[in-house]
């Protein structure tokens, strides 16, 4: 008998060794994560195994080890024989390693564990499910209905009549759909409603009621119009299986259609149809259940009206502080409480293994405020209202409400008066989402974004390039956290241009446009800034699908010829140890000083001694600056032809540059393909 837990398990955690927990073998230290932050990551995320190490890590430690490497080591604990495991990580290379509490170097109960690192949260486990104690077995009620304050929904409900009563500014569609997406596409349902037009989902769920007659279902989005609007869910989707029962698609529509069981939804997807519920309302937009996962199509066309379908809720209701398994108002994640089962594999032997939820503190310090994952969230731009939800309030926020001019209803008039500049950090959003889809449909990449994008840049939009964004939008990177599973690859026929997206097959993520999201939004203009001077793409067909047969850009940039040298030594606090896989540093050809750090687009392509043309695209700003001494961000080029009017070049790979390349750069004119 095994006991296997509905929650996903991260592809990190599966690749634990078996040997690890086998008795006999030598003990030696698993890497489990390359840093802290990508294990915190994967918690968020909702991997099972990562959730109950990373609540069980000692409070100090969490805030205090983005870069460090974790460890998982055996141990045997003497007195009783018991198996166990910790998290390690190796303080030795920590800096202001006297301010570390001593206490925590040892246990509490006095007992010795044989480890090497210091133990950062520990845990037993057991092999036979029998072991496994009644309590950590609740893998069912982990989905509770929440006993939320009446004060609450009152709070929401008169702050929406004050705001339907009193707004004008409210009041209306922030993106209502328009230009060429409406026009292409005749199936959207647009109906002028008193403020403008007014755009239907095509689809929504209704949330139904208490009596198991009335339940939650998948409707036609046509209904809200005349009833009462609809509600949007903004959340973090987390890691979601595969297969995961609560998200829509060819095989789950019939059953949606007539019942969305509650109980097979996550916390966070179920707290948010019970509020819809307690708020009066009929309707909410929640995009995995309300787009086909699995039709390409769908997800193109929904993508496209993303926009229209915040700027036309009735209010956002955020779930701030938490993944997708999180609850709208829990911020401890309630998987840490249950066992997580680890199935694990090696040739042919294979077995379950279960950690016991364990040794976790259970007065832990309230977590850091949630704007610091602001990334998150930037649907929220889009909305004219929400309520956003998170560990320890609610709060409404909407652009008429004057009691808040700071934040919101400020951030909400800049946005109306500059809807491109905001309104792309939706879009880059979205390709990263949809970069992660793309094994599924490696071929249309481009096609998705293009009716979404050109409904706001039009012709500014050139193969996944934004003419009026054009740093953020060549600023992405490969995903480095998914390097195992994913480490890219070119198409064998052509996609697009070497400087887009949409040229490789990996997850990307937009970091320069994700951080300035958070940070102040513009940097301050640089002497060493690029210029663009020209760009094109040739269209495939007359018809403006988004395809592309070619393309190019002019640019004029600071740039130094580099040579690629295995990782050593390492900067931006990757360590001894760290991997060198899919990257490599950028030095001086003639003294060999780095000048900065190469993630390649394509993991394989990494090599020692290119000679590697590097641009700075972007000084950076002084957050990066302090936390690991990134001066600027650039990109790789491979130069094809070198004139004495420019070099033409294609893109390699994204560069975090040291200060040394200052000294060492100059400008010229770069023509990228
Ligand atoms: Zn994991
Ligand atoms: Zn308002």
């Amino acid at each position: 008998m095994t006991l296997r837990t509905p929650w996903p398990t991260c592809t990190t955690c599966q690749a634990i060794p078996l040997a690890f927990f086998q008795n006999g073998v030598i003990n030696k230290p698993h890497q489990l994560w390359l840093t802290f932050s990508a294990f915190a990551g994967s918690a968020s995320r909702g991997c099972h195994t990562c959730t109950l190490l990373y609540e069980a890590v000692r409070e100090p430690f969490k805030h205090r080890l983005d870069d460090e490497p974790v460890h998982l080591e055996r141990a045997t604990v003497n007195s009783d024989g018991t198996q166990a495991v910790a998290l390690t990580v190796d303080l030795a290379s920590l800096p202001n390693r006297g301010t570390w509490d001593e206490s925590l170097w040892k246990r509490s109960d006095g007992q010795q564990l044989s480890f090497q690192f210091v133990p950062i949260a520990d845990f037993k486990y057991v092999r036979d499910v029998r072991d496994v104690p009644q309590g950590a077995r609740a893998f069912k009620g982990l989905v509770s209905l929440y006993a939320e304050d009446d004060g609450t929904f009152t709070y929401i409900k008169q702050s929406l009549t004050n705001c339907l009563a009193n707004h004008k500014t409210c009041n209306r569609v922030i993106f209502p759909l328009s230009g060429t997406a409406s026009q292409q596409d005749t199936t959207v349902n647009i109906v002028h409603g008193n403020h403008g037009p007014v755009v239907a989902p095509t689809r929504l769920v209704y949330v139904g009621s208490e009596d198991s007659k009335d339940p939650p279902k998948l409707v036609d989005g046509q209904e809200c119009l005349f009833n009462g609007g609809h509600l949007v869910l903004s959340y973090c989707w987390g890691m979601t299986p595969k297969d995961a029962p609560w998200q829509l698609t060819m095989m789950t529509m019939q059953q949606f259609s007539t019942e969305i069981p509650l109980s097979n939804l996550p916390q966070t997807l179920h707290d948010a149809i019970i509020w819809t519920r307690k708020l009066g309302e009929r309707y909410i937009w929640i995009d995995s259940m309300c787009i086909l996962q699995d039709s390409k199509e769908d997800w193109q066309r929904e993508a496209s009206r993303m926009a229209s379908i915040y700027g036309s809720a009735t209010m956002t209701l955020v779930a701030a502080s938490s993944s997708v398994y999180g609850g709208m108002s829990d911020r401890r994640n309630p998987l840490r409480n249950s066992a997580a089962s680890l199935f694990l594999q090696d040739g042919s032997s294979k077995f379950t293994i279960y950690l016991l939820p364990n040794g976790q503190p259970r007065n832990a310090p309230p977590p850091p405020p949630t704007d610091s994952r602001g990334w998150c969230y930037q649907e929220d731009l889009l909305s004219s209202r929400l309520v956003k939800v998170t560990q320890k309030s609610v709060l409404w926020q909407c652009v008429g409400d004057g009691s808040n001019p700071a934040t919101r209803a400020q951030g909400l008039e800049q946005l109306s008066k500059h809807p491109p500049y905001r309104w792309y950090t939706l879009w880059y959003r979205l390709i990263e989402r949809y970069s992660n889809k793309s094994l599924t449909y490696p071929k249309d990449r481009l096609l998705a974004f293009h009716g979404i994008a050109c409904d706001k840049a039009g012709s500014a939009y050139l193969a996944g390039f934004l003419k009026s964004d054009p740093w953020a939008s060549l600023l992405w990177c490969r995903d480095e956290n998914q390097i195992r599973q994913r480490p890219g690859r070119r198409y064998e026929e052509y996609v697009a241009p070497t400087w887009s997206w949409a040229s490789i097959d990996a997850p990307v993520l937009f970091y320069e446009a994700n951080a300035r999201h958070w940070r102040k939004p513009q940097l301050d203009p640089s002497a060493m800034d690029p210029e663009l001077r020209h760009a094109e793409v040739q269209s495939v067909s007359f018809f403006d699908t988004g395809a592309v047969k070619g393309g190019s850009i002019e640019i004029s940039a600071y740039v130094a010829i580099t040579r690629t040298a295995s990782v050593q030594p390492f900067l931006f606090n990757t360590r001894q140890g760290a991997h060198t896989y899919g990257r490599r540093n950028c030095v001086d050809p003639l003294t060999g000083e780095a000048l900065g750090l190469i993630v390649f687009d394509i993991a394989l392509e990494a090599k020692d001694d290119m000679m590697l043309c590097c641009a700075l695209l972007q000084t950076a700003d002084m957050g990066l600056w302090e936390k690991n001494g990134t001066a600027g961000l650039g990109l790789a080029l491979s130069v094809q032809e070198a004139t004495s009017k420019h070099l033409k070049c294609t893109r390699v790979g994204y560069v975090q540059f040291t200060s040394a390349f200052g000294a060492l750069c100059h400008r010229r004119c770069i023509e990228l393909s």
